[in-house]
């Protein structure tokens, strides 16, 4: 009817609220979700018309210059946007604190690093609480509500306590690890997360081992049991279910038709001559794999002397929650491993790493795409790793993708070349793989991933989930 909604809710709200000047303007964010979203409603999508479309999170833009921007009442665009403003102390306990060095180091396993810290806990329940009472207030019978991600794992069921019907969907953008992991968390915690993820009607993973993962813990924390992808509780059935993210297609592959991009690929490539280029770009952070990877990079270029000066490898990394200090030591890591190494190979003509650390233009990842022979992804865990397909995207008729077989586009990407990204030999030998691989097979190989890239493009996850979420609810409506 006229009265339904979509309210999208994330952490971060994907919107800046920039002044200049004195003039206060909103700016959506580059992020994927936002224009999927957009594109989703432009075309003909699976939920048909909505009244409006909503989005909540935490703004990272001070609560006076909101209301400054609102007295003029301007409209804002596509999305209603309803930002929260949370105490700065409270978010960081919540953001740096329980999600970033308890869940996120769990989920991605590395139990070693989690800490165990009642009052991060605590502001995590308290934002999730903050988040839940907004949308509590706003909720109207026929709205679509879809919460995002792991710091938001509580608010599914804090909405579903104050309004029973109401139409719940829940992505996980990490993985979810073997109940193995979880477990480890203080049994309140975990009880709370995994009823508070309860609290949706359709809850979706990356790949089939998450969704297997959730189903399991489900079982072992509540005691409620499930067929096929079914949870079968006392007041209804929830499904989890796995869509795996997609990239849009066309912008990457694209890409080279814009000039700026043609230009920064041609200087790229003059600059290394006939040099093959390997390249990686990631966050900063622990689960990226950047350390093995280098060491990979260096048993190549140990076991395979007749590669030097042929080949560069351009290291970027992206700056990432600097507060913590696993990422600092990590990035104090990286930056010792990468000197050792061009100190110790370099010659005058030639040195093996390029490293950046700073963030990139849309333009500048697109030309670096372009412009390198090998894709070297291997994250030691990873719920998808999108740069993967960017990359591939990318390509025209070349291009070797070497793909950690611990990230999740594992699962979609078999013609990679996979590797285990602890192993350096391995890592080494994928190398030489890539570089020298037969034209006619990276062409091949290529197509056959991008087909799959296109047939399950980002446009395609979002009607797939809200797809299935409607018929969650319908399914739900006629077993009453
Ligand atoms: N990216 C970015 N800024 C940069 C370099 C890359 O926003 O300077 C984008 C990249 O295009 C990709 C995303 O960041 O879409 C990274 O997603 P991925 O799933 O690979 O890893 P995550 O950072 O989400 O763990």
């Amino acid at each position: 009817g006229s009265e339904r909604r979509l309210i999208v809710v994330s952490n971060r709200l994907p919107f800046q609220l920039l002044e200049k000047n004195k003039k206060i303007t909103l700016k959506e964010s580059d992020g994927g979700l936002v224009s999927a979203l957009k594109s989703y409603f432009d075309g003909e999508g699976s939920l048909g018309e909505v009244s409006s479309k909503w989005w909540i999170g935490s703004a990272e833009f001070p609560e006076k210059r909101w209301k400054k921007f609102t007295e003029g009442n301007k409209r804002t665009g596509a999305f209603e946007v309803d930002p929260i403003f949370v105490d700065t102390k409270v978010y960081n306990r919540y953001y740096n604190g329980f999600c970033n060095a308890t869940l996120w180091p769990l989920f991605h396993y590395f139990p070693s690093y989690v800490e165990y810290d009642d009052n991060t806990f605590r502001a995590y329940e308290e934002v999730n609480r903050i988040f839940a009472d907004r949308i509590n207030a706003m909720l109207r019978p026929g709205d679509i509500l879809w919460v995002h991600d792991y710091q938001l794992m509580l608010l599914p069921g804090m909405v579903r306590e104050k309004h029973p019907d109401a139409t719940i969907g829940f992505f996980l953008h990490i993985p979810f690890p073997s109940y193995e992991l979880l477990r480890q968390l203080h049994r309140p915690w975990k009880e709370k997360i995994v009823k508070g993820l309860l609290g949706a009607d359709l809850i979706g993973f990356h790949t089939h081992e998450y969704v297997q993962h959730f189903l399991k813990t489900v079982q072992m924390v509540t005691g409620f049991d499930h067929q096929y992808r079914s949870i079968l509780m006392n007041d209804r059935v929830v499904k989890a279910d796995l869509f795996p993210l997609g990239i849009d297609f066309k912008k990457f592959h694209e890409a080279s038709n814009h000039k700026d991009v043609l230009a920064e690929k041609n200087s790229i490539r003059k600059n290394f001559n006939d040099r093959k280029i390997i390249f990686s770009v990631d966050r900063l952070d622990y689960t990226k794999g950047i350390t093995h990877r280098l060491s990979g990079f260096e048993r190549f270029l140990e076991l395979h002397p007749e590669w030097r000066e042929k080949v560069v490898f351009i290291l970027v990394v992206v700056p990432s929650r600097q507060i913590i200090s696993k990422y600092n030591e990590r990035r104090k890591m990286i930056e010792e491993q990468v000197g050792r190494l061009n100190g110790k190979y370099s010659t005058l003509q030639w040195q093996p790493i390029i490293y950046r650390y700073n963030h990139l233009s849309f333009t500048e990842l697109a030309a670096l795409y372009e412009a390198s022979d090998v894709g070297l992804i291997t994250p030691l865990r990873d719920g998808m790793n999108l740069v993967a397909k960017e990359y591939v995207a990318s390509r025209h008729d070349d291009g070797v993708l070497i793909l950690s077989e611990l990230a999740g586009a594992a699962n979609e990407m078999g013609e990679a070349v996979l590797v285990n990204p602890m192993d350096n030999n391995e890592v080494a030998q994928a190398i030489l793989t890539g570089l020298t691989m037969p034209l006619q097979d990276q062409k091949q190989k290529l197509q056959i991933l991008q087909k799959r890239l296109v047939d399950y493009d980002v446009i395609h996850w979002v009607n797939d989930f809200l797809r299935q979420l409607e018929e969650v609810k319908e399914h739900q409506r006629t077993q009453a």
